[in-house]
């Protein structure tokens, strides 16, 4: 049988869009030590709309590397994706569709090999990236991807996202209540940077892929600290399942919903502090 405080906390709950999936880790919740926050769809809206393009090819305009693109990625479901699948009215075929992790897309459009990826891994993989057109987009925090087409770079794909209007508040009550905030993302560091000090974060990573998230929730962990980890991708799949407390934003991917123990039906951040004090409520009146 259920207990009558916890029935009757998870019709609350749920009345405020607060899905409770595993009532073990909604009592974890009462007093966590660190909520850690991903990015992307998280702390922002993830509805990234393309702002600028560039063509690094003298033979090919920026409607066509912009093409190459949307047909790559109309493969992925990331808020990038969606932002660049948009952005065109026909979308061609892509074949042998690849996600690599965290750091971009690839497949087949027209006979040509097609990637489009983070500035990391396209610095990674051997590119160099000097233009100062790329260098001033990034310097309006912009997330820029790069577009390679049978192993040359032609482009960059610069998109920008606006942060969740609640994300502040519930950052500064999470703070002030002396519970440490800490953003992972797999986005560049200037982007990243831009997004922790407007939401008042100053502890945060950046270029992390999905394992490298999971394993800062891991080390946390070891230090015997007590984690929230609040997420909305797919990417974000193995940390929501170490951490303590797994919050998946609602407007997120099913791949995150799956791996989580709560879920935020309104996609609010300050949700995670009602969460808290639900939790908090209903487990003090059980002793
Ligand atoms: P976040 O942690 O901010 O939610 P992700 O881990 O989902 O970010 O993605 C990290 C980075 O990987 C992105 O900023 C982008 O550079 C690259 N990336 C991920 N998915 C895609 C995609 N579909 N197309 C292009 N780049 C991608
Ligand atoms: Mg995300």
């Amino acid at each position: 049988a259920i207990p009558l405080v916890i029935a009757v906390s998870t019709a609350i709950s749920a009345g405020r869009g607060i899905l409770i999936r595993n009532r073990e880790s909604f009592e974890n919740a009462r007093d966590p030590d660190v909520v850690v926050f991903d990015k992307t769809g998280t702390l922002t809206m993830g509805e990234l709309g393309i702002t600028d393009v560039i063509s690094f090819d003298p033979e090919m305009d920026e409607g066509e590397i912009l093409s190459y693109a949307a047909a790559v990625e109309s493969g992925s479901s990331h808020p990038i994706a969606r932002g660049i699948v948009e952005a065109v009215a026909e979308v061609l075929p892509v074949e042998n569709f690849n996600s690599l992790e965290g750091r971009g897309v690839m497949g087949h459009v027209n006979g040509s090999v097609v990637k489009v990826l983070s500035y990391g891994y396209t610095e990674e993989l051997g590119f160099s990236i000097s233009d100062p057109r790329v260098d001033e987009l990034i310097g309006q925090a912009k997330t820029t991807v790069f577009v390679i087409v049978d192993d040359e770079l032609r482009g960059c794909i610069a998109l920008a996202d606006m942060i969740r209007p609640e994300a502040r508040e519930a950052v500064g009550i999470l703070r002030s209540r002396g519970v440490r905030c800490l953003m992972l993302t797999g986005d560049s560091s200037a982007v990243a940077g831009w997004v922790a000090s407007e939401v008042g974060i100053d502890d945060y990573m950046a270029e992390l892929i999905p394992i490298e998230k999971y394993d800062e929730i891991r080390k946390l962990q070891e230090e015997g600290l007590r984690v929230v980890m609040v997420g909305d991708g797919v990417n974000d799949a193995p940390a929501l399942v170490q951490a303590d407390i797994g919050v998946a934003i609602g407007a997120g991917t099913d791949v995150a919903i799956e791996s989580a123990d709560v879920v935020l039906v309104r996609s609010n951040p300050l949700d995670v502090v009602d969460l808290m004090d639900l939790a908090a409520a209903t487990y003090s009146k059980m002793k």
